[in-house]
């Protein structure tokens, strides 16, 4: 059997205790990935969270969640972001960022540095086999960076999401374990097929 290498074992045994386990706003810390409600983000203090929404483009409205197809709510007193402007990256407050059609939802890490096998347990969107090798500091300062020159290009469900931004400010790469399965599947009946 192959050797973990040391410092994926460590991230893994750092973040296997955090998977899948809601979060006090109050534990958060700058250059966390977090989600919620089918959101992903970079939370980077301040109570606000750096993440990335649909763009006015065919790709970005195959898929919504329910709760924003009827939301015609208000710009956010606290933060003021208009959900109904698709800005493509933006900062929001933490209400804003775990808001549902009613209720506010839970908050939880992404962990990195998973197992293969913990991926294998069809909890995709919640963790990744990649590491971390970023500080808090670089993390932060690439979704600032991405937010101000709103850099990030068109959303696109299936390859550029909010997960994929969220997982490229950590790590320089973009991913996005939910897509990935149905991209393959999709790839796989392509080519069955020509
Ligand atoms: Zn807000």
């Amino acid at each position: 059997m192959a050797t973990i290498p040391s410092e994926i074992k460590k991230q893994a045994e750092g973040t296997l205790g955090l998977l899948w386990k809601k979060i006090d706003p109050k534990d958060l810390k700058p250059g966390d990935h977090i989600y919620s409600h089918k959101r992903y983000g970079i939370y980077v203090g301040d109570e606000l969270v750096i993440h990335f929404t649909r763009t006015e483009t065919k790709n970005s409205i195959l898929w919504q969640p329910k709760a924003e197809k009827s939301a015609h709510r208000p710009p956010c007193p606290k933060c003021g972001y208009d959900e109904r402007i698709r800005l493509g990256v933006v900062k929001t407050c933490l209400d804003c960022f775990r808001r549902g059609k009613e209720k506010l939802h839970s908050i939880r890490y992404f962990a990195y540095g998973v197992p293969q096998e913990v991926l294998l347990l069809k909890k995709s969107g919640t963790c990744t086999t990649l590491v971390s090798g970023r500080t808090a500091d670089e993390v932060v300062r690439e979704a600032d960076k991405l937010f101000r020159k709103q850099g990030f290009d068109e959303y696109d469900l299936r390859r550029n999401n909010c997960e994929h931004f969220a997982t490229f400010c950590r790590t320089g790469k973009k991913q996005c374990m939910q897509m990935r399965f149905y991209n393959d599947l999709e790839e796989r009946v392509k080519r069955r097929i020509s």
